[in-house]
């Protein structure tokens, strides 16, 4: 069979984890936790289940959750969305960004895509015939230099794609980035898809700057987010997709071909349990210790710290180790050392030239340990 995506292979993140498990490796790569979900959630969704929540759930989601996700997202960011246009609840993040490009995505539709890139975006770009147009974020803090992204815009740019906090850079966007890309699209028709899928994951007090604060951006925006990042829970596959009414319309419909809904019990508990703000509150910190933790273990060994604003990955700088590339080192560590990480150039069209390797510090305070002693030998 002629294939639909000829230069994709298994994700980076499949390879690394299963390389991970034939070496016995500490697995910082995939992203995910290794501790528990509270279990007052798995209560709760069990107890739908044996309530008989079983069936299949509204395609948009069913309205509690939509209204708990109204409200929260109305408080922390001052944005009004209807809970019965403008909100849907989908199978992760995953398949939010999926349905918002194939939604608005036609043949020959330029998108404009920051580099490094989460390895889902330009699949769904080029399954829908659109091309692709690729801005480098710089090295070493990954700004965005507005000026580039404005050289590539065309009278085809459809849809730029935005992440904040961005994996695997740890980057977020300021204020000041949020004014340069308004504008931009000032005066055009282009439309944003802005994935947030760690906005609750923000360091030493930043505030994170969803598309959805800005009125003059969220009226064109795809706003992305997932509960598998919020409540450690990435197994569950559910997020949901926020955009004004004409764009939900659209969404709306690629959506309930692609999944038509998403699973019950799970969208019941996790209404009840958005009743709590302070567990995706507390979050940032919850995290900031763990980074800190990290980087704390880490004081002595050869691996220099990039900086990292947000989201659950630290990029480490190898340069004093080792010139080789970051696919070849990364196995090396694994396979030798028996600690695995993620190559930043699966995030990149070509290769990233860079000497430097993402970390995921999601990891029991054991695990980090474990992992450090390791690379504290390297
Ligand atoms: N976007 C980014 C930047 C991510 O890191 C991830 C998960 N690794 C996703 C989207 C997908 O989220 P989900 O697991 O909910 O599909
Ligand atoms: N988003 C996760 C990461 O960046 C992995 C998701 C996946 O395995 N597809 O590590």
């Amino acid at each position: 069979i002629k294939s639909k995506l000829p230069n994709v292979s298994v994700t980076i993140f499949t390879q690394m984890s299963q390389l991970a498990m034939e070496h016995n490796a500490v697995n910082l790569s995939q992203g995910f936790p290794d501790f528990d979900v509270n279990p007052e959630l798995t209560a709760l969704v069990k107890a739908y289940m044996d309530k008989g929540f079983n069936q299949y759930a509204p395609m948009q989601g069913i309205p509690g959750l939509r209204q708990s996700i109204q409200k929260k997202v109305f408080n922390l960011y001052g944005a009004v969305y209807d809970p019965d246009s403008e909100i849907t609840v989908t199978s992760g993040g995953t398949e939010a960004l999926f349905a918002a490009i194939t939604a608005v995505v036609n043949p020959g539709d330029e998108v404009i895509v920051m580099e490094p890139a989460y390895d889902s975006y330009v699949p769904a770009i080029l399954l829908n015939k659109g091309i692709p147009v690729f801005v480098k974020m710089k090295f070493p803090d990954y700004r965005i230099d507005w000026d580039e992204v404005k050289d590539v815009v065309t009278d085809k740019t459809r849809l730029i794609i935005l992440n904040s906090p961005h994996n695997p850079t740890g980057a977020v966007l300021s204020p000041q980035d949020m004014k340069a890309l308004a504008n931009i699209v000032a005066d055009t028709p282009i439309m944003i898809l802005s994935d947030e899928v760690y906005e609750h994951i923000v360091f030493d007090g930043v505030e994170h700057q969803s598309m959805s604060r800005y009125p003059e951006l969220k009226e064109r925006s795809f706003v992305v987010s997932s509960f598998g990042k919020t409540y450690h829970n990435t197994g569950w596959k559910i997020g949901y997709c926020l955009a004004p009414r004409p764009l939900s319309k659209q969404f709306q419909r690629i959506h309930q071909y692609l999944t038509f809904s998403t699973m019950t019990p799970v969208q019941y508990a996790l209404a009840d349990i958005m009743d709590k703000p302070n567990l995706y509150l507390d979050l940032a910190d919850f995290y900031q210790k763990k980074r800190d933790y990290f980087l704390d273990l880490l004081t002595g060994s050869r691996f220099r710290a990039m900086a990292c604003c947000g989201t659950y990955f630290q990029m480490m700088d190898y340069s004093e180790i080792s010139d080789e590339n970051d696919i070849d080192f990364s196995r090396r560590m694994t396979v030798e050392h028996g600690v695995a990480a993620i190559p930043p150039s699966f995030f990149y069209h070509g290769n990233d030239d860079h000497r430097v390797l993402r970390f995921c510090f999601a990891k029991k305070d054991e695990t980090l340990e474990q992992a450090a002693k390791i690379l504290c030998t390297i």
